[in-house]
């Protein structure tokens, strides 16, 4: 019996300890994300300083590579903040709004389902608008 209780300590104890470590992994985990995110902003306000400034030059630019390359790519998805289709999507300024009113910034990534556009951060495993809507539409379907 009291044999019994201490091997059962002992479980109970691993499992206390197992539990810590992965909570002190998922707070380093945690810690991570959180540097890179803030990598990531760092990174992009120098951008987003030179895109105020040069807007013109930029989205010409962003044009001019658009029509180089027959369109094989977007030049903007829709912004979650304005709702407007002026969020560049390709090329050094990926994730800044164009529109004058708006000119909030955004991490870009694939979408997790489709590889399309999407926004979040690639850790995050985001969906697309059109798969969130698809699956949407299948959720809500009247049976
Ligand atoms: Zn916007
Ligand atoms: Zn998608």
């Amino acid at each position: 019996m009291v044999q019994h209780l201490e091997v059962n300590l002992e479980v109970v104890t691993q499992e206390t300890r197992l539990i810590e470590k992965i909570k002190l992994i998922e707070s380093v985990w945690k810690r991570i994300l959180e540097q890179r995110e803030e990598e990531w902003r760092q990174q992009m306000r120098p951008k987003v300083k030179y895109f105020k400034e040069n807007r013109e030059d930029v989205l010409s630019d962003l044009e001019f590579e658009h029509r180089t390359e027959k369109g094989a790519f977007e030049m903007f998805t829709t912004c979650p903040e304005c709702y407007q289709c002026t969020l560049i999507a390709e090329g050094d300024y990926r994730g800044i709004c164009s529109n004058t009113n708006c000119e909030e910034w955004f991490p870009l990534t694939a979408c997790s389902v489709c590889g399309g556009l999407a926004i979040g951060f690639r850790w995050e495993g985001v969906v697309c608008e059109s798969c969130e809507d698809r699956f949407n539409e299948l959720v809500n379907q009247p049976d």
